[in-house]
C-alpha cells in the first residue's frame, strides 16, 4: 500500500479489516482474488480508449485493443454468446445502454416491481428508467410469493410495451426466461433478461440459460460472477427479432452496432481498461471447474441457510431459495429492516434490509432484510456453517436491544470467522 496518503490508505486498511472480521451477507456482494485485484488495481487505469478494439479515438490502443478482446472471447465462451460488450461500467450503464439501443424516449417498458424485488433501473420513478420512458409492471403473488407467468402475460397484452425486462435484485426463485420469451413473442416485445444477480450460476448451468432464450441480458460482474464492478451486455445466438423498423432485416452486424453506440457514444465515453482486463481474469477463472464447484456450493449453502431460517420460524418470501440468495419478511418477528440491518452491523454481520412484497413500511425502514451466500463461500463456508450463522442472527434479531448480547455475538463471529482467512487478507 502506498504511503503518502495516510488518510486514505488508514481508512482502506480499516476497509480490509471490516471485510476480513465481519460475516457478509449482502446478496450482490463478494471476494475477487488477487489477480481481478491486480488487474483492477494496475496502470491500465492511466490509458484513454474510447472506441473499440481496432476502432479507437486515441493512440497507442494496440495492447489495450489485446486485453478488450481477449476479455470478449472469454465472456462469449463463458455465456456461450454470439456477441458481449464489456465497456459498460456498472449494471445500471449497461441497462442503460440497451434502453438507448432498443428505445424511443416515451416508448413503454414492462419490468419486476422494485418493492416486489426488481432493480431500480426497471423503470423506478427516481431512475431514468422511469423518466424517460412510460412504465407498467409485474411482481409476486401474495400468497405464494412467486412470479405469475399467466398474470405476466396479461400485463403484457394490456400495456403492450416494446420491451420487457425479466430479471431481479430480490428474488430467490428460478426465473422461467422461455417462458418470458413467449410473452414477449406473443406481443412483439423484445425480452432484455437482467442476470446481474445469478449471472454465475446461470453461466455454469445451474438456473436456466437466460442468454438462449433473451434477446439480450444484461449483467453485473461482481456478485456472482466474482469479477470488479461493473457491467457487461449480451446476445445469444437468436437474431430474427423485432427489434422495431431499423432492425426488421437484423443481423448481429446491425445489433452490435447499436449496442455498441449505446454504451459508447450513447452512454459513456473512455472505457475503464483496468476493470476490463479484470473483468478478463475473472472470465478465466469463473471458465473453471473450480468456479463450477463455488457456484454449487453457493446455491447448497442458500439451502441449507434457508431451512435453517424456516425451522427458527423466520418468513423466507416463497418460502425457500433456487439461487444464492433469500428475502426475510421480519414482520412476526416484531423488528424492521432497518433495526435488524443496524443490530447486525453491531455484530459484525453485514446485510441489507429490503422492502418485501405489499410491504407497508417505506423504504428507508422496510420490512425485510436479504441474505445472500455469495462471499461467505468464497471464504469457504459450507452447509454446516449455515445453522451457526443464522443461531447467530435469531440471537441478535431477538435480542437487538441488549448490548451485551450483541457484543458476546461479535465476538462469536469474530471467532468463528477468522477459521476462513480470506484470500485477499
Ligand atoms: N440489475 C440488477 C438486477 C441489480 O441487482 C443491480 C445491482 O444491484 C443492477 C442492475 C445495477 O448494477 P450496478 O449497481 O452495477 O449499477
Amino acid at each position: 500500500m502506498s504511503n503518502n496518503d495516510n488518510e486514505i490508505f488508514d481508512l482502506i486498511q480499516e476497509e480490509q479489516e471490516r471485510q476480513i472480521t465481519g460475516l457478509e451477507l449482502i446478496a450482490s456482494e463478494n471476494y475477487v482474488s488477487n489477480d481481478v485485484l491486480a488487474a483492477a488495481g494496475s496502470i491500465l487505469t492511466n490509458k484513454y480508449a474510447e472506441g473499440y478494439p481496432g476502432k479507437r479515438y486515441y493512440g497507442g490502443c494496440e495492447i489495450v485493443d489485446e486485453i478488450e478482446t481477449i476479455a470478449i472471447e472469454r465472456a462469449k465462451e463463458l455465456f456461450n454468446a454470439e456477441y458481449v460488450n464489456v465497456q459498460p461500467h456498472s449494471g445500471s450503464q449497461a441497462n442503460t445502454a440497451v434502453f438507448h439501443a432498443c428505445l424511443k424516449p416515451g416508448e413503454k417498458i414492462l419490468g419486476f416491481d422494485l418493492s416486489h424485488g426488481g432493480h431500480l433501473t426497471h423503470g423506478s420513478p427516481v431512475n431514468f428508467s422511469g423518466k424517460l420512458y412510460k412504465t407498467s409492471f409485474y411482481g409476486v403473488e401474495k400468497e405464494t410469493g412467486l412470479l405469475n407467468y399467466d398474470e405476466i402475460q396479461k400485463i403484457a397484452e394490456k400495456e403492450r410495451p416494446k420491451l420487457i425486462i425479466a430479471g431481479a435484485s430480490a428474488y430467490s426463485r428460478e426465473i422461467d426466461y422461455k417462458r418470458f420469451r413467449e410473452i414477449a413473442d406473443s406481443i412483439g416485445a423484445i425480452l432484455l433478461a437482467d442476470i446481474a444477480h445469478p449471472a454465475g450460476l446461470i453461466a455454469k448451468g445451474i438456473l436456466q440459460d437466460a442468454v438462449a432464450h433473451a434477446h439480450i441480458c444484461t449483467s453485473t460482474t461482481h456478485k456472482t460472477l466474482r469479477g470488479p464492478r461493473g457491467g457487461i451486455i449480451i446476445m445469444g445466438k437468436d437474431f430474427e427479432n423485432p427489434f422495431g423498423e431499423k432492425l426488421k432485416n437484423g443481423n448481429l452486424k446491425k445489433m452490435s452496432s447499436l449496442l455498441n453506440s449505446g454504451v459508447f457514444p450513447g452512454n459513456q465515453g473512455g472505457p475503464l481498461e483496468h476493470i476490463i482486463a479484470a473483468k478478463a481474469v475473472a472470465f478465466k477463472e469463473a471458465l473453471s471447474d473450480d468456479f463450477l464447484h463455488y457456484m454449487v456450493q453457493v446455491k447448497k449453502n442458500a439451502k441449507a441457510m434457508a431451512e435453517e431460517f424456516v425451522k427458527r420460524d423466520y418468513d423466507i418470501i416463497s418460502g425457500g431459495t433456487d439461487n444464492h440468495m433469500m428475502l426475510i419478511d421480519l414482520r412476526n418477528k416484531n423488528i424492521t429492516g432497518k433495526q435488524a440491518e443496524e443490530a447486525l452491523g453491531k455484530a459484525h454481520i453485514t446485510v441489507n434490509k429490503n422492502m418485501v412484497p405489499f410491504d407497508n413500511q417505506s423504504p428507508f425502514i422496510t420490512s425485510g432484510i436479504r441474505i445472500g451466500t455469495a462471499a461467505i463461500t468464497t471464504r469457504g463456508l459450507k452447509e454446516k456453517d449455515m445453522a451457526e450463522i443464522v443461531r447467530l442472527i435469531d440471537v441478535v434479531l431477538t435480542n437487538s436491544n441488549d448490548i451485551s448480547s450483541i457484543s458476546n455475538c461479535k465476538q462469536q463471529v469474530s471467532s468463528f470467522i477468522t477459521e476462513y482467512p480470506l484470500f485477499n487478507g
